[in-house]
């Protein structure tokens, strides 16, 4: 490469290369003048790599984690072209901050460069990371070369793809596939193990089995395929025990647990469902491996049933389990892979960070009376409301069942813009556009350890009522309306059992059915907030 080379964007405007960061068999990666892009230069580019560049800069996936301002995926944004105007590479985005993921999950590397990442953590990731695959999928664009490398993770436990170049690209006009012709053993689908990826094109149930190798790496640590060998002879190459389905869970399989192996149902049980899914039925048939909607809601119920070790606050396990499983390790093998640290980081509840559903249409309500109620309009009915069973809550999520798609668990220390994002607080407001004179309305929200809820507000026809939900308030909120106790309803499809005495309270939130004679069963919209004002309109 000559020294100084000119380089030009497709606008023509001149690029100049900084700094060598990267060296690989295609090319070198540098920084560049351009804060926060890297350029990628090729040492030989091919036609057909540069028009699937083109490709990939004219549709880029979504970022699923744009509203957090973080890049989740270093897409190629812009060709470098020389003076005679032939590409020579890409630009894109530099990842600053983050981690290859190696480690984090592998536990003598956790260990010395980041302690703090416990399971709670490493599930997060897992779903971060599936969130991209999944916005990826939607394009039709297929992976090929997952690996261990090209994922990098922050101290927020965001996830961000890089060398995406190698991605296999689809032309949606012509059908045209560029292939994606390396990948990394381990990660290879047994259907494709000896064959050239360079001839063949990929789909994404190949993709798919990557994707459970990837969890489990993250999960437990290690790869599927490891076990201790019962067959005779010298123990199969990984690529020999893939190809053949031998894991410790598979069926006939002659890799056995060790006592090393972490047992499969450590992990929560749709998770336990999703491997043995991916790597024993979709052994012999891809299409039956788990898609990353499947993972995303078994990885949603598993955070949601996760909890904090009594002994050690650092050990997060599945609450299915009878202890924990992290102590009875260390007490066996006398090695802790999630030893203590000061503050642990721990579960918290799934937010959503969908937009809110449209408002739910009015529904005929039972026209049964309730006297307790109108007892109720005509007192200042605020109030705080604890479901205080620790165990409860998990119930309560797993029923809700919000769509998640990118939680954080902020680790690192709040910049001042985030500080200020912080300050905001939360609005819920109803609006009463029926000409039925007072509608009542009541809310709920999480506020991590129960569902709270301020009681009853009366709105007026024509009138909104503006209702604070709390600073900085980014997730699910449950929402119901009647008129005349009920004789109209605005709910949804959460079924709960309030108390009607002096207020809105949900005394029995997980169970459906409802006995007392101070309780009604309700039904309650659920819908994502965030910060500022989120409007619920009362339609006739
Ligand atoms: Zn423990």
């Amino acid at each position: 490469m000559a020294k100084n080379p000119s380089y030009y964007d497709s606008k023509g405007q001149s690029i100049s290369l900084v700094q060598q960061i990267g060296q690989g068999g295609e090319g070198t990666v540098w920084t560049t003048n351009r804060k926060g892009y890297l350029a990628k230069i090729y040492h030989k580019i091919s036609q057909e790599q540069a028009k699937k560049l083109e490709l990939m800069i004219a549709n880029p996936p979504k970022n699923p984690t744009a509203g957090q301002n973080h890049i989740a995926i270093s897409w190629p944004n812009d060709l470098i072209k020389d003076k005679q105007k032939r590409c020579v590479g890409f630009l894109m985005r530099q990842i600053t901050g983050a981690k290859e993921m190696i480690c984090v999950y592998l536990p003598a590397n956790r260990i010395q460069k980041a302690p703090r990442f416990n399971w709670y953590c490493l599930h997060i990731i897992a779903l971060n990371f599936i969130s991209i695959i999944k916005e990826i999928h939607a394009k039709n664009y297929i992976i090929g070369d997952i690996n261990t490398k090209n994922i990098l993770v922050n101290d927020r436990s965001l996830v961000s793809l890089i060398d995406t170049d190698s991605f296999q690209v689809t032309e949606s006009q012509t059908g045209n596939v560029y292939r994606c012709s390396v990948g990394v053993e381990g990660f290879i689908p047994p259907e494709l193990i000896g064959k050239d990826l360079s001839k063949l094109t990929q789909t994404r149930y190949h993709d798919r089995f990557r994707l459970g190798v990837m969890i489990h790496y993250l999960l437990f640590g290690y790869h599927p395929f490891m076990g201790k060998w019962s067959g005779s002879g010298d123990p199969p190459g990984q690529n020999e025990s893939i190809s053949k389905g031998y894991w410790p869970y598979g069926n006939n399989s002659l890799l056995q647990p060790s006592q090393n192996t972490i047992p499969i149902n450590v992990v929560h049980p749709e998770l336990e469902k999703c491997f043995l899914k991916c790597f024993n039925d979709g052994h012999q048939s891809p299409s039956s491996r788990p898609s990353p909607e499947d993972w995303l809601n078994a990885l949603q119920l598993a955070i949601t049933d996760l909890v904090v070790c009594s002994k050690n606050k650092n050990h997060i396990y599945s609450k299915h389990s009878s202890g924990c499983y992290w102590c009875d390790r260390a007490n066996t093998l006398n090695v802790d892979i999630f030893p203590s640290v000061q503050n642990p980081i721990h579960p918290k509840p799934l937010t959503s960070k969908s937009p809110p559903p449209p408002p739910p249409k009015p529904q005929n309500g039972s026209s049964s009376q309730n006297r307790l109620i109108q007892k109720l309009q005509s007192e200042n009915r605020s109030l705080t409301v604890k479901v205080d069973q620790l165990n409860k809550r998990s119930k309560v999520l797993s029923k809700l069942a919000v769509i998640s798609t990118i939680i954080a668990t902020a680790l690192a220390s709040l910049s001042l813009f985030q500080y200020n994002e912080l300050k905001k607080y939360t609005y819920v407001n109803f609006c009463n556009k029926t000409s039925y004179q007072t509608i009542y309305v009541a809310l709920a929200y999480w506020d991590g350890t129960g569902l709270r809820s301020k009681g009853w507000y009366p709105v007026k026809s024509g009138g909104c009522k503006e209702v604070s939900v709390a600073q900085n308030y980014n997730g699910n909120v449950y929402g119901y309306a009647e008129y005349n106790s009920g004789e109209v309803s605005w709910g949804g499809q959460y079924s709960f059992c309030v108390d009607l005495v002096d207020r809105f309270s949900i005394s029995e939130s997980d169970k459906v059915s409802c006995s007392g004679s101070n309780q009604k069963s309700v039904t309650m919209s659920a819908w994502s907030v965030s910060p500022g004002t989120n409007n619920w309109n009362l339609s006739p």
